[in-house]
C-alpha cells in the first residue's frame, strides 16, 4: 500500500443523527490498539478479515454520490473503526480533496500519539470520543491497554479550546464500572472544560480477547 492507502472494514451510507450532524457516511478503518471486551467490531483486528483497500481519492469517488444530502443537511463523512486517528494522514488528504462544506467527524478512543490529533484538530467538525472510563484500572481491565495518552490528548484539545467540538461517550460497562465511576469521570472531564457527555449502557456481549 502507498502511504495514503488504508484498509477499511466498511463504508455505510445514509446515517442520520448517529455520527454527527445531518446525513453522514461512516467510513470504518481496519486496525485498533484496544481490545474492548464488548467490542462490536472485532473484525477490526481479525487478521483473516477481508478488508477493502481505499485511497482518499477512491473513497471520495464512492461517497460523492451523497454530496447533495451532505450539503442539504449539513452532514458529511465520519471516520470510525477501529481507530481512525491512526490514519490521520489519510483523513488529512481526504479533507484536502473533498468538498469543503462537508463536515468531517471522527469517532475515536483518543488512545493514539498526540501527533495524530495535531494533524486533524484544525479541521474536524466533531470528535466523538469513546472514553470508556477515566479510571485507570477500570480502563485497563476493560480494554487491556492503559489510558495515559488519552489524558494527554484531552489536555491538548482543551488547550486548543476545542471542547465544544467534543462529544464524550461515557458508557456504563457491565461488570467493569458503576454510575459512581461515570460521575467521577464527568468531574475530571468537566475540570478540563468538557461538557457534552453521552451517558448510556453497553450491551453485554463478551468475546474472547486475543
Ligand atoms: S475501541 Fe474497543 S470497541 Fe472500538 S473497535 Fe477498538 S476494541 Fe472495538
Amino acid at each position: 500500500m502507498t502511504c495514503t492507502e488504508a484498509k477499511f472494514i466498511g463504508v455505510n451510507r445514509h446515517r442520520i443523527g448517529r455520527d454527527g450532524d445531518g446525513v453522514t457516511t461512516l467510513a470504518c478503518f481496519y486496525g485498533c490498539p484496544l481490545r474492548c471486551h464488548y467490542c462490536l467490531n472485532p473484525q477490526c483486528f481479525d487478521s483473516n478479515y477481508k478488508c477493502r483497500v481505499l485511497t482518499p481519492e477512491t473513497l471520495l469517488a464512492e461517497v460523492m454520490i451523497d454530496d447533495l444530502y451532505f450539503q442539504a443537511t449539513g452532514g458529511g463523512v465520519t471516520f470510525g473503526g477501529g481507530e481512525p486517528c491512526l490514519q490521520s494522514r489519510f483523513i488529512e488528504e481526504f479533507r484536502r480533496i473533498s468538498n469543503p462544506v462537508w463536515k468531517i467527524n471522527i469517532e475515536t478512543s483518543l488512545n493514539v500519539a498526540t501527533e495524530h490529533i495535531e494533524r486533524v484538530a484544525g479541521f474536524v467538525h466533531q470528535f466523538i470520543i469513546d472514553i470508556k472510563d477515566m479510571d485507570e484500572s477500570v480502563y485497563k481491565a476493560y480494554t487491556s491497554v492503559d489510558n495515559e495518552r488519552i489524558l494527554e490528548n484531552l489536555r491538548y484539545l482543551s488547550q486548543l479550546g476545542l471542547q465544544d467540538k467534543c462529544r464524550i461517550r461515557l458508557p456504563l460497562i457491565p461488570d467493569y464500572n458503576t454510575h459512581g465511576h461515570i460521575e467521577t469521570s464527568k468531574k475530571m472531564l468537566a475540570g478540563l472544560g468538557f461538557s457534552d457527555f453521552d451517558v448510556f449502557e453497553y450491551k453485554r456481549r463478551k468475546r474472547a480477547v486475543r
